[in-house]
């Protein structure tokens, strides 16, 4: 299975992502996370992305399209690949045509989660994550059922990201309005691009994407 989950930033792409990973045994892509740890580690492709990051811009096109190639071509990619965050511009989109087609593959779906700007803020406001395994979540929406205890690994310890706060996410927002809605048409007219309500609670906005992943399925 290869899918594309669109949406713009607290959509819960992320959230989504993992819960397929976990279900459907393919890898999440996340470039943001990859970015992340390029800046956590000092790396050349970090130290070029820390700055666009922390004022809530994009990150060039030449090097998110260089991650990509590689974390695609890895082996646990084989099975198939959720894309979390990518592409984010028409470039993007159209590099990513190309490669899929010089790997002779195709895309199953292009999912876009739909939620309000209110909301959006309200859930990056609030959204924090483990330490140790990244595992997401919210204040109000998806509290650890233990306070203080990662459900998935124990860990003790959460981070709060440094671009989820109020002065950034609206440059987040102009970001994902000027560059990243463009790309909608784009998939809109190449077929199989299908949009969830992601205003939804959790568990309806998997149950709405597992719907149509089956849908998919019974027609192949
Ligand atoms: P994205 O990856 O699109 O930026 P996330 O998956 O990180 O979004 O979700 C943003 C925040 O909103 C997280 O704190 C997450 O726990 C929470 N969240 C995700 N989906 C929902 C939902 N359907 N309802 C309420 N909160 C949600
Ligand atoms: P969110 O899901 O909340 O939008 P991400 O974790 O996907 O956040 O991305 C965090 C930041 O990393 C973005 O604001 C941007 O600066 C950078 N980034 C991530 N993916 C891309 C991409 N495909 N192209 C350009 N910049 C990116
Ligand atoms: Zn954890």
């Amino acid at each position: 299975m290869r899918l594309i989950l669109l949406g713009p930033p607290g959509a819960g792409k992320g959230t989504q992502s993992k819960i397929l990973e976990t279900e459907y045994g393919v890898a999440q892509i996340a470039t943001g996370d990859m970015l992340r740890a390029e800046v956590a580690a000092g790396s050349p492709v970090g130290m070029e992305a820390k700055a666009v990051m922390a004022a809530g811009g994009l990150v060039s096109d030449d090097i998110i399209i260089r991650m990509l190639k590689n974390r695609v071509s890895q082996p646990d990619c084989q099975k198939g690949f959720i894309l979390d965050g990518f592409p984010r511009t028409i470039p993007q989109a159209e590099a990513l045509d190309a490669l899929l087609h010089e790997m002779d593959m195709d895309l199953d779906a292009v999912i876009a989660l739909e939620v309000n700007e209110p909301v959006l803020v309200e859930r990056i406001s609030g959204r924090f994550s483990c330490k140790t395994c990244n595992a997401g979540y919210h204040e109000t929406f998806k509290r650890p059922k233990i306070d203080g205890t990662c459900d998935v690994c124990g860990g003790h310890e959460f981070i709060h990201r440094a671009d989820d706060k109020a002065e950034t996410v609206h440059a987040r927002l102009e970001a994902y309005n000027a560059q990243t809605a463009p790309i909608l048409p784009y998939y809109r007219a190449q077929g199989r691009f299908f949009t969830v309500d992601g205003m939804a609670e959790m568990d309806e906005v998997s149950s709405q994407i597992a719907a149509i992943l089956d849908r998919l399925h019974a027609l192949n």
